[in-house]
Order: structure tokens, then C-alpha cells, then sequence
């Protein structure tokens, strides 16, 4: 471990594997031929889809997937290019034009979904013994599910239309605003990645002032922001009962391909396990940090008998590499490739969007990792998430543009097996007993924030979704709403009060996804239930059978994906078991707590 890691030294991305920059004169050439093959791809098959042979058929396919391949590069590059400068407003107004114009553009082309839905299923089932259209078929399954769904054409023309002044106004003015808060402690000021970086400082009087000051500016901001919220809600809302669907949260998920049941289970066994997982760890937390009841913003703070870990970006490049390689050779072999390359944007900077993710514009062209990296053992961990993503994509480039649609609680499973995979290598590492604490206890802390603490945001928000139904929700009443589930979850051990009674609103999945957060607690229990079954040794080559999954995760069902290793994720137990091992680790704290006497 240094001491120190050089900023200026960190690598960048560079997005020339898109263009050269914004003025490149490919990106007009790429708009033309878009929009130009829109209009030709509509005059060739409108109105006669259900006509075609299954040759004639396949050729369409390929001709849409193209074209859509030639938008997605366009969408991503002006995305990727904005979000390391948000104050720039060039990149902005780049990005809002070709999103415009990628809407205005594929508008010609909303006939072929719908011609396809029109027809009966014999007729898919005929094309469908064509081999070449049968390499399609679960792009076929997936614009079908929503036949019963869709509305008629000019109807899905104008809500496609609109959603520019719609739902997408809304989100970009929650995220155009939230980029330019500011907060203030002790006289300086910060943006929101820096202010949650000061609840992790050692100083609880630092964190109090941060907390308290996260939630001051949400506050002052609340009457703009629970306006877009409640747009958002009933924006999506009127969508729905206009389609037919039975819930709030039921297009999510059949677009996950989840039943509404599945999802019931895993939140429901979740809160379940609120108790014997969050309370309980809370209340050995409140005793490490000396106190009955430990401050909402404290849920993450540092231990204070805890070192303060630091790696510079070459250490945790090795570390990451190198626990991927002890699972599987394969896999590291495609990890490399990510540092060979300047597919990375690793340092934090004015201006940039906080967090990390990873971003993939078409099947066969990498994807790009934007990380806001500080040397953190979290740092590390969130390396090996965002590293986990992009292989992931790496090993799904054969199935095709229009298959490969993204899942949500599938993406997040090769991201959380690369950090827990990573986790257990740092932790093999380890001899002394009060480091294992450390590094268990902060472990703990990060799967009770995506196992439990997600699913607490999803009844949050299931609630203010139903309750948008009977009319706008109040500042107060959203509010009171996050303080009950955050109580609920959290447990007597944790002081949830007035401080942290805006925080709902720097969720930003809230706003620009709605039902998302449940897939981060479904990914995380199904790759705990994994990981339990590669330590219990009872599946052979387990790390084959599990790239093997990684590769069909968007093209195959649950139920099939997770059969090679005996599970099922409609039975309660699956769930329980991915939970159990966080439990597990809870014990092993309590009896290191124990042994250290602290
Ligand atoms: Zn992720």
C-alpha cells in the first residue's frame, strides 16, 4: 500500500473508438445514414411485415439491427462524451440534439414491432424454423411478451414522440439540477461526490456536519424535486392504465422477464431478514463506534480502531486482476484487456458525473468503465464491479444486437461475483484477527446496503407510487414515507430523524428508473446463492458453468440459467440462502467482536 496516488497520472478514456470528437464529420454522415435507412427500411416493409417469407424476414431483422447498431454508437458516444465534463456546455447540448434526433429519427420504424405483435403465433413459429430467423428468437419472445401491452400505432407514435417533453424532460432536469448543487461545511464548498465521500471521514463532527448539510440543501430543494417526482410517478402512470398493466412495478418487471410474484418473494424474505441481518449488525456497529444509537449518516462510517486502507491504482489493479485470475484464467484473460486499452476514465474531476458504471454501446464493440477512483478499499471493490460488467458484456458479444437487451437483475450479477470474488482474496490475505473485523465489517456494510437497504428503497417507492394514485404527494408526505422504511429497515440501533428525512431525493433511480433498485437486491441474494454453491463444491467446473451463464444471461430464462447449479428462484429458500451468507458473516463478526474484546 502507498501512501499517495498521482491524479494527474490516473488514466482517461478515450472515446475515439467512437469518433475523433464531437465535430468529426462521421457523426452527420451516421445521422443521415440513420435517418435515411429509417425511411427506406418504412418504405420497404410498412404494412406488409406479416407478408414476408422467412428469408424476407431475416433480411429486415438485419437491416433494423444494423441501423440500430449505427444509432446506439451515436447515443453513447454523445453520452460518454457529456458525462465527464456536466458543466461543459457543448458536450450538454451535443448530447440533447443527437438524442432528439435519434428519436425523431427512429420514429419511422415503430410500425415493425407493432406488425410483428399483430400476428398470430403460427406465423412466428413458421418463420421461426428458419434458422437464421431463429437466431433472433429471443429478441422475437421479448417484443412479443408486450403485445397484449401495446397500444396502437399513432397512439405509440406520439408517446414516443413526447417522451422528449415528458419523462426524458423530467429526469434531465433531476439530473441537470442535482449535478449543480452545492454544499457547504466549514466554509468550503462541494459537490455531492464530495460531500458522501466526508461520511467516510474518521471525524464523526465532520460526517454530522456533512449529513446534516446533504440533507439541509435536499431540503431546500425538496418543493422542486418532489414536483419532478410526482411527475415522474404520474407520467409513468398514465402509460400504464392506458397498457394495461396490473402494477406500478409490473412493466419492470416483465421486461426483467420476472414474474410480479418472484419479486413479492425476494422483498418480502427480505424484510424478513431486516432483523437478523441489518439490526443486528447495526447494533455491533453502534458499540464499535461507542455510542446507544448510531446517526443515520454514521451507517457507513469507517470503525474507528480500523486503518485506513489506501491502494494506489496499480495495487488495486493487481489485486482485481489477480483474484479474477485464481477464479478463472478465462475470465482474467478477458479483465486485461480493460487496462490494455484506454477503456477507462478512473479520476474524479469538476464537473464529472459521481459514481462509477459501465457503459456499452452495441454487442460487438467494447464497452468503456467510468470510475470516480480515490484509492479507497471501496475504490477497489467498485473496480472489481464495474470490471465484472464489462466482461460480462465481453463474453455476450456472438448473440447479437436485438438479443441482447439488457436485463437489469442479471447485469448486476457478474459485477457483484467480480466484487465478492475480490472480496475473499483480500480477505485470504488477511492473518490478523481485527483486520478481518475491518474488512468483514465493511463488506457487511456494502451488502446490507444493496441486499437489504434496496429493498427498502423499492417499498418506498412501491408506496409513493400507489399512494400518486389517489393525487400528488405532499413534500411531507414523501417524507414520511422514507422515514417509515428507513426506520423499519434500519433498526432501533440506528437515530433516524428530521436529518434524513429528504434523502429520498438523491436517489436518483427513483426518478430516471423507476423500479430498478429491486434488481440490485435480487443480483446480490442470486450471486450469494451462487457463491454459496461454488464454496459448497457440489457443482463441477464451477467457474465454466458460470461463464457459460454470464454468456446467456439475456437470452435464456431464469429457470434455466441457474438449473446447472441446482437452484430456483421461485422457491423462498433461494433467497434465504443468498441471505444466509451475509447472516454468516455477522456471526463470524460477533465472534471476533468477542475474541478482540472491543
Ligand atoms: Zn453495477
Amino acid at each position: 500500500m502507498s501512501n499517495k496516488s498521482s491524479r494527474d497520472s490516473l488514466p482517461a478514456w478515450d472515446l475515439k473508438d467512437f469518433y475523433q470528437d464531437i465535430h468529426d464529420p462521421e457523426i452527420q454522415v451516421d445521422l443521415n445514414e440513420y435517418k435515411n435507412g429509417m425511411e427506406k427500411f418504412a418504405a420497404d416493409y410498412k404494412g406488409r411485415v406479416g407478408s414476408l417469407t422467412a428469408e424476407e424476414f431475416y433480411q429486415a431483422v438485419r437491416k433494423i439491427e444494423d441501423l440500430s447498431v449505427k444509432a446506439s454508437r451515436l447515443g453513447e458516444f454523445a453520452y460518454l462524451n457529456m458525462v465527464t465534463q456536466m458543466k461543459n456546455a457543448e458536450a450538454m447540448g451535443f448530447y440533447q440534439n443527437i438524442s432528439e434526433k435519434l428519436t425523431d429519427y427512429s420514429k419511422p420504424a415503430i410500425f415493425f414491432s407493432l406488425e410483428i405483435n399483430a400476428l398470430p403465433d403460427a406465423k412466428i413459429a413458421e418463420w421461426l424454423r428458419n434458422d437464421k430467423v431463429a437466431f433472433y428468437k429471443p429478441w422475437l419472445e421479448k417484443t412479443r411478451r408486450f403485445k397484449d401491452y401495446e397500444l396502437s400505432e399513432e397512439v405509440e407514435e406520439i408517446l414516443h414522440e413526447k417522451s422528449v417533453t415528458s419523462s426524458s424532460a423530467w429526469v434531465r432536469l433531476y439530473e441537470e439540477t442535482s449535478s449543480r448543487l452545492k454544499y457547504y461545511v466549514d466554509g468550503k464548498e462541494y459537490n455531492d461526490a464530495e460531500i458522501s465521500k466526508l461520511l467516510l471521514d474518521k471525524d464523526p463532527e465532520i460526517r454530522a456536519k456533512a449529513g446534516k448539510e446533504l440533507n439541509r440543501v435536499s431540503r431546500e430543494n425538496a418543493p422542486l424535486f418532489s414536483l419532478i417526482y410526482n411527475m415522474v410517478i404520474k407520467d409513468k402512470a398514465i402509460e400504464d392504465v392506458k397498457r394495461g398493466f396490473r402494477q406500478p412495478v409490473s412493466e419492470r418487471n416483465m421486461a426483467e422477464n420476472v414474474k410480479d410474484s418472484t419479486v413479492e418473494t425476494l422483498a418480502e424474505t427480505v424484510r424478513k431478514n431486516y432483523k437478523n441481518i441489518a439490526h443486528r449488525f447495526y447494533r455491533l456497529k453502534a458499540k464499535w463506534l461507542g455510542v446507544d444509537k448510531i446517526q443515520y449518516w454514521d451507517r457507513n462510517a469507517p470503525l474507528p480502531f480500523c486503518e485506513d486502507a489506501h491502494y494506489s491504482w496499480e495495487e488495486s489493479v493487481k489485486i482485481v486482476l489477480d483474484a479474477y485470475k485464481r477464479f478463472s484464467p478465462r475470465l482474467y484473460d478477458i479483465a486485461k484487456d480493460f487496462f490494455d486499452h484506454a477503456w477507462i476514465d478512473v479520476p474524479p474531476r469538476d464537473g464529472k458525473r459521481s459514481g462509477a458504471f459501465c457503459a456499452s454501446a452495441t454487442a460487438e464493440m467494447h464497452p468503456y468503465l467510468m470510475l470516480n477512483f480515490v484509492g479507497k478499499q471501496n475504490d477497489v471493490l467498485t473496480l472489481a464491479h464495474e470490471l465484472g460488467h464489462g466482461c460480462h458484456h465481453q463474453l455476450r458479444t456472438k448473440n447479437g444486437d436485438l438479443n441482447e437487451y439488457s436485463r437489469m437483475t442479471s447485469e448486476e450479477v457478474a459485477s457483484v461475483f467480480g466484487e465478492m470474488i475480490t472480496f475473499q482474496s483480500l480477505l485470504s490475505q488477511l492473518t490478523d484477527d481485527k483486520a478481518k473485523l475491518c474488512l468483514i465489517a465493511s463488506k457487511v456494510n456494502d451488502m446490507i446496503n444493496t441486499a437489504i437497504r434496496q429493498i427498502a428503497f423499492h417499498f418506498f417507492e412501491t408506496r409513493c407510487h400507489e399512494e400518486r394514485k389517489n393525487g400528488e404527494l405532499s413534500e411531507q408526505r414523501l417524507t414520511e414515507i422514507w422515514l417509515e422504511e428507513m426506520r423499519a429497515s434500519l433498526g432501533d440501533s440506528v437515530n433516524v430523524d428530521e436529518n434524513s428525512a429528504y434523502i429520498w431525493l438523491q436517489v436518483g433511480h427513483f426518478f430516471f428508473l423507476p423500479f430498478y433498485v429491486y434488481a440490485y437486491s435480487f443480483a446480490d441474494c442470486l450471486v450469494n446463492s451462487l457463491y454459496q454453491v461454488s464454496r459448497e463444491g457440489t457443482v463441477e467446473n464451477f467457474p465454466d458453468k458460470y461463464l457459460d451463464m454470464l454468456s446467456k444471461t439475456a437470452i435464456t430464462d431464469y429457470d434455466k440459467l441457474l438449473a446447472p447449479f441446482g437452484l430456483n428462484p421461485d422457491d423462498p429458500d433461494f433467497w434465504n440462502k443468498g441471505l444466509s451468507l451475509i447472516s454468516g458473516y455477522i456471526d463470524q463478526l460477533e465472534e471476533l467482536d468477542k475474541k478482540l474484546k472491543l
